[in-house]
């Protein structure tokens, strides 16, 4: 190939795309400019891809920052060689080792600095070896992501096995990446988070600690909550629950802690005063004996009736006055054994409250369900994922059909049993990640992730079923239960709440419709 400079191959370009009447597409203009010039016609750099991939590598340590900065930089400067030795210094390979073995990067120009100033080389860095390189680096990102995520695992897997078959298609290998890069930008996320909420979780249990010191029946709730927490697989709704849960429990137990406190701080002082004044009344009584005492012996001595007066006066008004301190001081005292039995019965009460407080904090107590303070923050939390992830998330609520008649012919008590019965049945029914709540009296609101409008009427009407066939038993009489349910999927614009009003008019049309059956909002 004769040297000829870039102007000069342009222009050439043009005269000979205008003699062969080709239309001056950037196709044409670069087949004929590859062809002036006498080199190949190398394939697009892809760099977006490339970058996708960067911006989902975790960046754990100092080393993978390195690697990471090194390889967005060789993307930039659309160098292969570079990217190659960025992933595999990444994935834990010494790029100085390997890189001469590699004949192919070998054929490609000859110094290190030519090597990294090539404007790419294009589909001849696709080989095997770099698929394999790429893939051996997935394996090794994989762990730290944990296998939570069913369908990434998946992916992850398809990916592996297409880029590690003999001649594999670098189209398809691309848009395998491409799928796994952005699944693996939410799973990377979600694992930066789960590690955020286990720091504030140690944190708040270390706050807690010394909150204890008082009475041991208060690490219950905490134990439970931990153990709850630490069951695998992890995940960001159950820590984001414990969380919450040790928050509230914190927060209630302070403030009753505060409240015992000041209690048991008033039964001491009413101890002090009633010892005092125990003592100004044994005192006062033996005051009284000595004046008696005294008055008897004035009595004996006396001659006449004239010297017995005087005394007899003193007698009378110190016996008044005996009398008068005594009345007084039975008073103080019911008035002070009344205020200690109340305080008493106060510390007794909020030892209770205590004890439930640990415990269900954000559960109803009757069915073991979320409550509604607890569904409040089930719905944010799910809603803020819908908006993170972009996945539906359906809302149905359940109120049970003639309920009323139900608790007047069997009796309040077999009403309760029915409700529990029925959110036993609902837990069981449902898959682990939907969660469910007692909305009011005998309604009911579940919440759906990933799951659309049909999908979530079809999950009631499942639901119904179930119920139908598991009878509620009172005595040996079976009792058929149904419900009317509305199912709302939340819309782009709308809140929790708002998906809830929805799902509760729908429910209330499939009431009108004549009862037993799932009405979509
Ligand atoms: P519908 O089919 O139209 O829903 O009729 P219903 O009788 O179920 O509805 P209504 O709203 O008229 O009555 C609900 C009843 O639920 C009234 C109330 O006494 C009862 N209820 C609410 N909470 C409880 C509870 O905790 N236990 C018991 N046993 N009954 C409850
Ligand atoms: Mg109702
Ligand atoms: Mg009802």
């Amino acid at each position: 190939m004769d040297d000829k400079k870039p102007f000069e191959i342009a222009r050439e370009t043009l005269k000979l795309l205008s003699t062969r009447k080709l239309a001056p597409t950037p196709a044409n203009y670069q087949a004929i400019y590859s062809e002036v010039a006498g080199v190949p016609i190398e394939p697009p750099f892809p760099a977006d891809r490339l970058h996708d991939i960067a911006r989902a590598l975790p960046t754990k340590t100092p080393g993978q920052q390195k690697q990471r900065g090194l390889l967005e930089s060789a993307i930039g400067q659309l160098n292969w060689a570079g990217v190659k030795s960025a992933l595999m210094a990444y994935g834990g390979f010494s790029p100085a080792a390997t890189l001469p073995v590699d004949a192919r990067v070998a054929t490609a120009p000859a110094s290190p600095s030519a090597l990294s100033a090539a404007p790419g080389l294009g589909a001849s860095a696709l080989t095997p070896d770099f698929f394999e390189q790429v893939a051996r680096l997935i394996e090794y990102a994989l762990p730290a992501l944990g296998n939570d995520d069913a369908r990434f695992v998946e992916q992850s897997q398809a990916l592996l096995q297409t880029m590690r078959r003999p001649g594999a298609d670098a189209t398809v290998v691309k848009q395998l990446l491409s799928n796994f890069s952005h699944r693996l930008s939410f799973v990377a996320e979600d694992q930066a988070e789960i590690k955020a909420a286990l720091l504030k979780l140690l944190h708040l249990i270390i706050e807690n600690i010394g909150e204890l010191s008082l009475d041991d029946r208060w690490l219950q709730g905490q134990i439970e909550a931990l153990m709850t927490a630490s069951k695998p697989p992890l995940s960001l709704r159950r820590l984001d629950d414990v969380e919450r849960r040790l928050k509230d429990v914190i927060f209630k137990q302070t403030e009753i802690k505060g409240r015992a406190l000041e209690a048991q701080e008033e039964m001491r002082s009413m101890l002090a005063t009633f010892i005092e004044r125990l003592s100004q009344m044994t005192e006062s009584t033996s005051a009284y004996h000595s004046q008696m005492e005294a008055s008897a012996r004035l009595i004996e001595q006396a001659k006449t009736l004239a010297e017995i007066a005087p005394v007899l006066k003193d007698v009378v008004g110190a016996t008044r006055s005996m009398a008068h301190d005594s009345l007084a001081a039975r008073d103080e005292l019911h008035g002070m054994r009344r205020k200690a039995q109340a305080t008493e019965a106060e510390i007794a009460k909020l030892h209770q409250e205590l004890d439930r407080v640990g415990a269900q904090a954000r559960h109803d107590p009757l069915t073991g369900v979320l409550n509604r303070k607890g569904l409040d923050e089930a719905l944010e939390r799910e809603v803020s994922n819908v908006r993170r992830k972009d996945t539906p998330l359906c809302l149905a609520l359940l109120d049970i059909d003639n309920f009323k008649k139900l608790n007047d012919k069997l009796g309040h008590a077999t009403g309760d049993e029915a409700l529990a019965h029925l959110a036993g049945v609902a837990r069981e029914v449902m898959r682990p990640q939907d969660t469910l709540a007692r909305y009011g009296g005998e309604e009911f609101v579940i919440l759906l992730p990933d799951t659309a409008l049909e999908n979530g009427m079809e999950a009631m009407t499942r639901l119904q079923r179930e119920l139908s066939k598991r009878f509620f038993l009172t005595g040996t009489k079976k009792i058929l239960i149904t419900f009317s349910a509305g199912v709302a999927q939340l819309a782009a614009d709308e809140t929790g709440p708002e998906a809830i009003r929805r799902a509760d008019q729908a429910m209330y049309l499939a009431k009108r419709a004549g009862k037993n059956r799932v009405l979509g909002a």
